[in-house]
């Protein structure tokens, strides 16, 4: 990996980005665009510059732009699971368009493009009753966001049913594909390159029955309904669950549920859930996090890593 440009030098390599990318995608490219409305969380400052790409052709001007510059860059999917810092992002950010919404069926096998959200491509699997992604029906991602994170719920995660990536690489701008063992999917996470965006994938399910697939969805969207504070923003579970244990007894033997830092508080409902509310900052949410970890740490020796993912720099220390 090579060390970010230094801050004086940023304004003339991103002219030298903008520039490239102006001229491949036009008005397309967006300047200090604000990113808390993409993200679930709601909060968090704006992206330098914004791209939505919707073909290879525009990921090739990334690619050049960044190989010409040398700016950061990262790729957001829906946003569920990203805390973007107030200060937001000094670089590019890229959210795949609706160029890569799509979706087509071989048999028991589904492929679709990497910006559908994961709970369409549950609902086509329900249409073709087959069955295997029930658990992602009410999981807020895009495709790509889950296979990155190998979300899962109920017990069951994308590395089940993920049969093939297909991954463009910024560095090489081309793309690849590759078969699903060879990312290193682990509990809520893969080995995918920093430097490649998931483009595409397939699932492999089996034939099932329709009104068996449709009550077990309608069984998770109730269970979220139910345990989940969805009415308020949040990022899903904030802490991964320790092998053997579960962040949310952890958060809640420690009288976690009673912790709030500005807008910032631990749900009532759920306790490895944070929510924001009117006025929160992202620095509070990363003063929450940092004050359930030391008293978990403190109680129990048990250092609770966190599942959501930061975006950009922030004045509170890192986790
Ligand atoms: C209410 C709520 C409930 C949730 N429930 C669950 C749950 O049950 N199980 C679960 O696992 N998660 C859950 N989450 C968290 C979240 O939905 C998952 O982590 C999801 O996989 C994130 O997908 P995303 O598209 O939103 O990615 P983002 O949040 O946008 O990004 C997450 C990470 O993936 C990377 N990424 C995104 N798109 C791509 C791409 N195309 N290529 C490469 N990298 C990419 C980003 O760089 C970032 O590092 C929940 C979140 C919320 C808000």
């Amino acid at each position: 990996m090579t060390a970010p440009p230094e801050r004086s030098e940023r304004p003339g390599l991103l002219a030298i980005a903008e520039r490239i990318l102006r001229t491949a995608c036009g008005s397309r490219l967006r300047e200090s665009f604000s990113l808390a409305s993409l993200t679930s969380f709601r909060i968090g400052g704006p992206a330098a510059f914004y791209l939505e790409p919707q073909d290879d052709s525009d990921l090739r001007a990334v690619a050049e732009a960044v190989r010409a510059s040398g700016i950061e860059w990262i790729v957001i999917g829906k946003g569920s699971n990203i805390l973007v810092s107030d200060r937001g992002f000094d670089g590019l950010v890229v959210r795949l368009g609706k160029g890569f919404s799509w979706v087509a069926r071989d048999g028991s096998r589904l492929w679709a493009g990497a910006s559908l959200p994961l709970p369409r491509l549950a609902g086509v699997a329900l249409a073709h009753s087959l069955a295997g992604l029930e658990f992602g029906i009410a999981i807020p991602a895009s495709l790509g966001g889950a296979v990155r994170m190998n979300a899962g719920a109920h017990a069951h995660s994308m590395d089940e049913v993920v049969d093939a990536i297909e991954l463009y690489s910024i560095p090489e701008a081309e793309r690849a594909v590759l078969p699903a063992q060879t990312v290193g999917f682990r509990y809520r996470g893969s080995a995918i390159p920093d430097g490649s965006i998931v483009v595409g994938a397939t699932v492999v399910l089996r034939a099932g029955d329709t009104a068996a697939i449709r009550r077990e969805m309608d069984e998770a969207r109730a269970w979220r309904r139910a345990t989940q504070p969805l009415a308020e923003p949040n990022c899903g579970s904030v802490f991964k669950n320790p092998q053997g244990d579960h962040a949310a007894r952890l958060i809640e033997a420690v009288d976690g549920k009673r912790l709030a830092v500005g807008g910032a508080a631990v749900s009532q409902k759920h306790s490895n859930f944070i929510v924001a509310r009117p006025g929160a900052r992202a620095d509070d949410v990363l003063r929450l996090i940092g004050q359930l970890q030391d008293r978990v740490e403190a109680r129990f020796g048990i250092s609770l890593e966190p599942e959501v993912q930061l975006v950009g720099d922030f004045d509170v220390a890192p986790l």
